[in-house]
């Protein structure tokens, strides 16, 4: 069997514990042997990060401008207890932190559906992608707790000492306050990625706030979106036969439930960060998450949407064989291949990611399983593997093309 050939080189984004184990064995049992791999391989693993300075991290955000589609491992955001473990000479940034400013993108999670793991919403029969803005808001904030009655006030002193004031409240000691922005120029980016990931993939865009209460911060959200989408998506839209819909973030929450799916629903930040647990968890797990950055410029970064699986790590590096679920990892890799496929023109690559997600539904579908999904699966005696037995599993259906 010939491999299929690839033209431009996909950007590998390597990572740390059990996922980069899990990375070696995909590659392993389900590219190489199929696809001619050309790849730019960056190691994001802690300690290739600790010796660089993070500068490969920089390095690799730049080689996904470049080539336009990258494909990523989960990787440690190191904390006190790592700085020790690892011995590293600075606590260094969350990579996926750091490659979002870079690439200034929109984070897309979805999950993935398999027959005989029912969602917890009955009425739900596709997925419902999150989309959700990565800047600024509660994560960018600036808080007080009043250390003595006072009155609070919201002052904007422009560049050329023009002042604007608002009060607040008058506060008792012991009160709070916080202070948030968000720039216009990463809600337009926002907006522009919402709407070409729909026209990319072909379904409805949903997007909330609460306009209604907060008229000029989340009014703001809603005219940028208005206004692009009329200017530049509309017609697009129409010919996709899509449609955008805007709503409330309440109004939003009760109809995603009573929906059947096949949406993708723009959420500010703190939003997406509750709605897309929500989904998550009522879909099954997180291990059956995929993630996606795309940026406005259209370059493209896939990965799984959990971490490095640590306490897994432990158990392997103890010498025991773990049934980690590499799926979001395999989805990461299948994506990628398809949209480099894609956008080289190369039919036979597209398919092959293609082909490669059927051969783990139906692997799934026929019971064969890691450990976490044993318990979800109805209809069919789950058979549990560990994870490199899963693999074959699946290689043997992929090379069946069964
Ligand atoms: P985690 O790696 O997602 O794992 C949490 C738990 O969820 C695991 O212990 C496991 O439960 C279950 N789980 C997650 N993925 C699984 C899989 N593929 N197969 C089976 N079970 C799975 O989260 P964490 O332990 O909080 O974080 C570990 C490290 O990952 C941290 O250093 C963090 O910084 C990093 N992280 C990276 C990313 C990223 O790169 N995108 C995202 C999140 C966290 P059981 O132990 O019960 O089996
Ligand atoms: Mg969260």
């Amino acid at each position: 069997m010939s491999k299929i050939q690839m033209k431009t080189p996909l950007v590998e984004l390597d990572g740390d514990e059990m996922t980069r184990i899990l990375w070696q064995m995909i590659k392993e049992q389900l590219i190489l042997p199929f696809v001619d791999l050309k790849s730019e391989y960056y190691d994001l693993g802690l300690v290739h990060r600790d010796e660089t300075d993070d500068q490969v991290t920089v390095d690799a955000a730049m080689a996904i401008k470049r080539y336009g589609v990258g494909v990523k491992c989960a990787t440690i955001t190191p904390n006190v207890q790592r700085m020790d473990e690892y011995k590293l000479h600075q606590m260094w940034k969350s990579p996926n932190g750091t490659l979002r400013a870079l690439l200034d993108g929109t984070v897309f999670r979805a999950p993935i559906l398999v027959k005989g793991i029912e969602p917890l919403v009955r009425g739900w029969e596709k997925p419902i992608t999150i989309a959700r803005h990565a800047y600024g808001d509660v994560y960018r904030n600036v808080e007080i707790k009043t250390p003595a009655a006072g009155k609070a006030e919201l002052v904007f002193t422009d560049e050329n000492g023009g002042e604007i004031r608002e009060t607040i409240a008058e506060l008792q000691a012991g009160d709070i306050i916080q202070g948030m922005h968000n720039r216009q120029k990463s809600i337009r980016s926002f907006a522009h990625a919402c709407f070409q990931y729909a026209l990319a993939t072909k379904q409805d865009l949903w997007f909330s706030t609460k306009d209604t209460i907060s008229k000029k911060y989340d009014g703001l959200f809603k005219e940028v979106f208005a206004e692009i989408y009329e200017q530049e998506y509309a017609a697009a839209f129409e010919k996709a036969g899509i449609t955008y819909f805007y709503t409330l973030i309440d109004d939003a929450a009760a109809r995603m439930i009573r929906s059947q799916g096949g949406f993708i629903w723009a959420c500010k930040n703190y939003d997406g960060d509750v709605m897309s647990d929500v989904i998550s968890t009522a879909f099954g797990s997180l291990a059956m998450m995929t993630s996606v950055l795309v940026s406005p410029e259209g370059n493209y970064e896939y990965e799984a949407a959990h971490g490095t699986v640590t306490r897994h790590y432990y158990q392997y590096l103890d010498g025991q064989e773990t049934s980690t679920n590499p799926i979001a990892t395999i989805f990461a890799w299948s994506g990628a291949l398809s949209k480099r496929g894609e956008l080289d023109n190369l039919p036979d690559l597209n398919e092959f990611g293609k082909r490669l997600e059927k051969a783990v539904i139906r692997t799934v579908e026929a019971g064969t399983v890691t450990k976490d999904l044993a318990g979800m699966l109805q209809n069919v005696t789950p058979q549990v593997m560990n994870s490199r037995q899963f693999l074959e599993a699946v290689a043997k259906r992929l090379e069946a093309d069964d």
